[in-house]
């Protein structure tokens, strides 16, 4: 069943299956311009998305052919996964932030056994028990996630005002879920508020911003280091943070998200998101009255649901997120390494 929402002026949201996920779909998002449909993100990769987000094209009153370019708030696959097969499709191009094309570009090229070896170094310096390192050890061959992604035909420069005819949509770079992240603010009045137009669930703000996973109306969004080449330690939730701040000065009218549904008072929901991160690292603090592993701190972190039924991927993901808030009050000068200690332990100071 299709399932395609026009938001009016121009704009309508498909809902693409995300198989497996929770999430349950990604909200790709179409814009309509002088020089054909443009696609804010494009689904996961997967015959069953593939014909909803067509079915959904055509819906919208347009052809898959038609779609002019392909615009990415992000790397990840349930946002790019389709990209390549809409440019098969259509000859569009596809546009992405440069820290992201980077990262899509570095993954092609890796090798899954060196990709491995290298986790399993980096966690077993995080103080990981070994039955967590086996798998990693052990595994052999196969693919990784993302290696045959579409490689992006054109970068997207912060602050810039995309070149389409008719539309005036801008990029704001919002690093911290991805390096690259962007949101794109449709700088137009909210069609909610022309005369005698339904003005319902319209905010004081203006235009509407087209969020990725920066900012989703019930879900705190994932926040880990980012892959590859560290050798300037990066602070990713210092990042989100900022990202965060940059939103709620926008104030936009509406919020499209890439998941959930639409919403207002994006500032109210960036206060909301800063608070939750404020009282996880004052955990933290808490937590590293005593010299802890990462390994440990991120076993003694509060989870949706109790560690022992946290499965194993999803336990590499947690290291990831404790690490972000644990360089996070490194920055802040909340946190220290204690000298000496292998594996490597913290604590506040
Ligand atoms: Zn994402
Ligand atoms: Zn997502």
């Amino acid at each position: 069943m299709t399932q395609v929402t026009d938001h009016r002026g121009g704009v309508w949201s498909i809902s693409v299956p995300l198989p497996g996920n929770p999430l349950g779909h990604t909200l790709v998002h179409l814009l309509e311009t002088g020089r054909g449909p443009v696609l804010i993100d494009t689904g996961w990769d997967d015959p069953a998305s593939w014909d909803a987000l067509t079915a959904g094209i055509t819906a919208c009153g347009f052809a898959v052919a038609d779609i002019h370019g392909v615009l990415l708030t992000h790397h990840h696959p349930d946002h790019h996964g389709l990209s390549a097969a809409v440019r098969e499709a259509s000859g569009a191009w596809i546009a992405m932030h440069a820290a992201d094309a980077e990262v899509v570009r570095r993954t092609r090229q890796a090798r899954p056994a060196a990709w491995r070896a290298q986790l399993a170094a980096r966690l077993a310096a995080a103080g990981a028990p070994e039955e967590h390192l086996a798998p990693l050890r052990t595994a052999r061959g196969g693919e990784l996630p993302g290696q045959r992604a579409a490689v992006p035909d054109r970068h997207i420069a912060p602050g810039e005002l995309l070149d389409l005819p008719g539309r005036r949509l801008r990029a704001v770079w919002t690093p911290g879920h991805t390096p690259g992240h962007v949101c794109l603010h449709l700088e137009e009045a909210h069609p909610g508020r022309a005369p005698g137009a339904r003005g319902d669930e319209v905010g004081a703000g203006f235009g509407r911003l087209f969020s990725g996973d920066h900012l989703l109306p019930g879900i705190s969004p994932h926040i880990g280091v980012y892959e590859g080449p560290d050798e300037a330690p990066a602070d990713p939730l210092g990042d989100y943070l900022a990202s965060l701040e940059r939103v709620a000065r926008l104030d936009p009218a509406e919020v499209l998200p890439a998941h959930q549904h639409p919403f207002t008072d994006a500032a109210g929901r960036a206060r909301a998101l800063l608070a939750h991160h404020e009282a996880r690292l004052g955990g933290l603090v808490r937590l590293l009255a005593e010299p802890l592993t990462l390994w440990q701190l991120t076993v003694a972190m509060e989870w949706n649901r109790p560690w022992e039924r946290i499965p194993y991927a999803s336990r590499t993901i947690a290291v990831a997120e404790a690490e972000a808030h644990l360089r996070r009050l490194m920055v802040l000068g909340r946190a220290a390494a204690v000298p000496g200690s292998n594996p490597v332990t913290y604590r506040a100071v």
